[in-house]
C-alpha cells in the first residue's frame, strides 16, 4: 500500500457552486497521499489553485481535466472506487482494496452519480450509511487504505511547516 497510486475522480463539479468543496476534494486528495486528481468539467479558479498549493507545498500531485470522464472509466486498468452512502461498508473491503493491484480510482460526487457509475465501478463502498461530505468520505477512505502513513510523508516543498505547540513556523526555501 505505501508505493499505492491513487487518483480521485471528482464527478459533477458545478462550476461556481462547487468551487470550494472540489479545491476542497483536491487539497484532501494531495494531502492524504493521492497522486492525482480529475476534473470532469474545466474550472480554471480550482485547477489554478491546487497547483499553486502543490508548487509551494511540494509532492507531486497532477490535477487534470477528463471531459470524457466515461472514456476514462472505460479505460482505467486498475481498481474503480465509488464512495457513496448506498455502497459496502468500507471496513468490509479495506484488506481487499489493500490487496487491489494497479492504479486505483477513487470516485466521489456532488449531486446525483448516474446509475452507470454504480455498475462501472468494482466496488461501491460507503463511510458509514449516513449521508455526508465527499471531503469527508474521501479523507477517511485514504486514511484507512494507506493505514495512516500518508500524514508522515515528506512533501520537499519549498515551503514546510516546522511542527509546533504554539504559533506558526514556516520555512520556506
Ligand atoms: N445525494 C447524492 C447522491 O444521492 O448521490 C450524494 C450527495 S453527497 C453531498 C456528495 C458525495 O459525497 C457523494 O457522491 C459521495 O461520493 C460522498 N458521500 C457522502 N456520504 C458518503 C458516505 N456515507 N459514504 C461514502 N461517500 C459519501
Amino acid at each position: 500500500v505505501e508505493g499505492a497510486s491513487v487518483f480521485v475522480l471528482r464527478l459533477g463539479h458545478r462550476p461556481g457552486r462547487d468551487r470550494r468543496v472540489t479545491t476542497h476534494v483536491g487539497l484532501v486528495a494531495r494531502a492524504f497521499g493521492a497522486k492525482g486528481m480529475f476534473l470532469t468539467v474545466e474550472d480554471k479558479s480550482v485547477v489554478e489553485s491546487l497547483r499553486d498549493v502543490v508548487e509551494r507545498w511540494g509532492g507531486e500531485f497532477s490535477v487534470r481535466v477528463a471531459s470524457d470522464w466515461r472514456g476514462l472509466l472505460r479505460r482505467w486498468k486498475g481498481v474503480v472506487v465509488h464512495l457513496t452512502m448506498y455502497g459496502e461498508p468500507l471496513d468490509e473491503r479495506l484488506e481487499e482494496l489493500r490487496r487491489a493491484r494497479g492504479e486505483v480510482l477513487v470516485i466521489v460526487g456532488a449531486e446525483k452519480v448516474p446509475q452507470w457509475v454504480f455498475r462501472r465501478a468494482d466496488y461501491n463502498i460507503s463511510v458509514g450509511s449516513q449521508p455526508h461530505s465527499e471531503v469527508a468520505a474521501l479523507a477517511v477512505f485514504l486514511d484507512r487504505f494507506f493505514c495512516g502513513e500518508e500524514l508522515r510523508r515528506d512533501f520537499k516543498g519549498r515551503m514546510r511547516i516546522v511542527p509546533s505547540s504554539r504559533g506558526k513556523k514556516v520555512v520556506t526555501e
